[in-house]
């Protein structure tokens, strides 16, 4: 692990990584770029703890290369505020961050990273967005995140980079931010960690007293409160943000700052949840102030299935929908209704900036018959259209291509919002669907696969293939699919992996049917 406290150094080391650079005792050896070296970027003040471990962690797990920085930024402190006493605590961070396998950590002071002068230029956010929760008691402090942010994102460069729920409103305005100002870079929310009490985790939780520890848990106890009277149909803001001061109200000491019920998107305050809310507090116990957030939802549950190539999931996905009486989401058929546009409009198949707007302008619709469920591309019904060989043999290589797969993500994101959905894929419980309620990951040993596929194909009239010749087109196939650089093949942490081997196509659907009662 490195550790750099220079942009300078920064810049060099990333840049020698990409290989945009040669190495002084390489000097003829100069390459392109490796489009393949992913970075994660986790930004924090230090002070560490299980919530940025969980982000360093998912950062770990996506990306090549991660660069955790640790900054405590004088502009987002107002004048009255802690950043004198805030925790520094270096030495500590530095170990664990080299257990927990960080590459870089940049460790820059504001003059290292240029914001010591009187008048930094700023990054100004949406002023709606800093009308609302702690924009109130703390002015000045979302532009002073807004600017490091950007300054950060400009300096790493990075393909994705990490911020935790737990500061929603910090969230909400960067995921604005990077969109506004069009920076390639995918902001990756995670979840909150807390204690077993319930407590969220911070930094800020070093200054609180034994006493203060337990009655911090009434931020949460409250949240929970009001997701309970959610759950039973309560829909209107007053009534949820009294359930969490009803409990906040039970300790004396606790002084609210704010309960407030917004859109979680743009942070607009809201008089009731049409389908979500972001339901947060702020609080002060004693010196410290507190922050901790729920996320309330109306959508019905989302059944994500992914696994490897022929583990069965687009038979079990279908055979699930019709079970559970829920939408079966055929996203492979967004991919070759893409396709199908593609070869009648002419566009050369490698020609990615032109399907890039071709995919940009298209608009996919499913519309449920009572036999069927319909594909229209632009309008235009293409359900046997994309069945065909054509279509069939060049659909790969479409949705291999990055732009394509995310306007589609984007696409299959908006068909969850209702959610009421089954869905398949490579990476949809852990890209497109983090949040869906139900996660499996459907395998089967490569062995079993190849004689299912010899069975299919035989099934189908063709000529037999020889079991060995299957079994490694489909380990390497495995290979392939868990190390693509875009959204590679991986078991989500909260996926129930299935093992289908000894199992029939009836027995895998009954399971997951009776997990997803178990779970409602
Ligand atoms: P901080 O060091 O407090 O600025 O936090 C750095 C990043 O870690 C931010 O994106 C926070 O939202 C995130 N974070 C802090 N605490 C938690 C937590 N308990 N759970 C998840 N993420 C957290």
């Amino acid at each position: 692990m490195r550790l750099f406290t220079t942009v300078a150094a920064l810049r060099c080391f990333l840049d020698l990584s990409r290989g945009k650079q040669p190495r002084s005792d390489e000097a003829t050896e100069v390459l392109m770029g490796n489009p393949s070296l992913t970075v994660g970027l986790v930004p924090t003040m230090g002070a560490l703890h299980g919530g940025h471990l969980s982000l360093i962690k998912r950062a770990r797990r996506e990306n090549k290369i991660v660069v955790v920085t640790i900054f405590v930024n004088p502009l987002q402190f107002g004048p009255n505020e802690d950043f004198d006493r805030y925790p520094r605590t270096l030495k500590a961070d530095r170990e664990f961050c080299k257990q927990a396998n960080v590459d870089v950590i940049f460790a820059p002071t504001p003059q290292d990273i240029g914001i010591d002068h009187q008048q930094p230029t700023q990054v100004m956010p949406p002023q709606s967005m800093m009308s609302v929760m702690c924009s109130v008691s703390r002015p000045g402090h979302f532009e002073g995140v807004a600017t490091i942010v950007t300054k950060l994102l400009n300096l790493v460069q990075p393909d994705r980079a990490y911020f935790g729920q737990k500061d929603a409103q910090q969230l909400a305005i960067i995921q604005r931010l990077v969109a506004d100002l069009n920076l390639p870079i995918e902001v990756v929310p995670c979840e909150i960690v807390r204690e077993s009490s319930g407590l969220a985790l911070s930094s800020r939780n070093q200054y609180l007293s034994l006493e203060e520890r337990n009655q911090a848990i009434a931020l949460y106890r409250g949240l929970s409160q009001a997701e309970k009277a959610f759950r039973s149909g309560e829909r209107l803001s007053a009534n949820l943000i009294q359930a969490v001061k009803t409990e906040l109200e039970k300790v004396p000491a606790m002084k609210s700052e704010y309960v407030e019920l917004v859109n979680p998107i743009t942070l607009a305050p809201l008089d009731q949840v049409e389908d979500r809310g972001l339901l947060a507090i702020a609080a002060r116990l004693g010196t410290t102030r507190l922050i901790d957030n729920i996320r309330l939802q109306t959508r019905q549950p989302i059944v994500a299935i992914d696994g490897p190539a022929g583990a069965g999931k687009s038979t079990v996905v279908k055979l699930v929908a019709q079970a559970l009486g829920l939408l079966y989401l055929d996203t492979g058929a967004m991919y070759r209704a893409l396709t199908w546009l593609v070869l009648k409009s002419g566009v050369a198949i490698d020609d990615e900036p032109e399907i890039a707007e071709l995919v940009s302008r298209c608009s996919i619709e499913f519309v449920n018959q009572p036999d069927s469920t319909r594909i229209l591309i632009n309008g235009q019904d293409v359900t046997e259209a994309i069945r065909t060989l054509e279509v069939t043999a060049q659909v790969s290589a479409i949705a291999a291509q990055a732009a394509v797969r995310k306007v589609l993500v984007r696409q299959q994101q908006q068909f969850g919002q209702r959610g009421g959905i089954v869905v398949e894929g490579r990476d949809i419980g852990t890209n497109v669907f983090p949040d869906a309620e139900l996660k499996i990951f459907l395998t089967a040993s490569v062995q079993e696969r190849a004689r299912r596929r010899q069975q299919d194909l035989k099934n189908q009239g063709k000529e037999e293939v020889d079991l060995k010749q299957l079994e490694q087109l489909i380990a390497d196939r495995d290979r392939k699919d868990s190390t693509r650089t875009i959204s590679p093949l991986r078991k989500a942490d909260d996926a129930i992996e299935l093992q289908t081997d000894p199992l029939s196509i009836d027995d895998v659907v009954k399971t997951i049917v009776r997990l997803y009662q178990d779970r409602a």
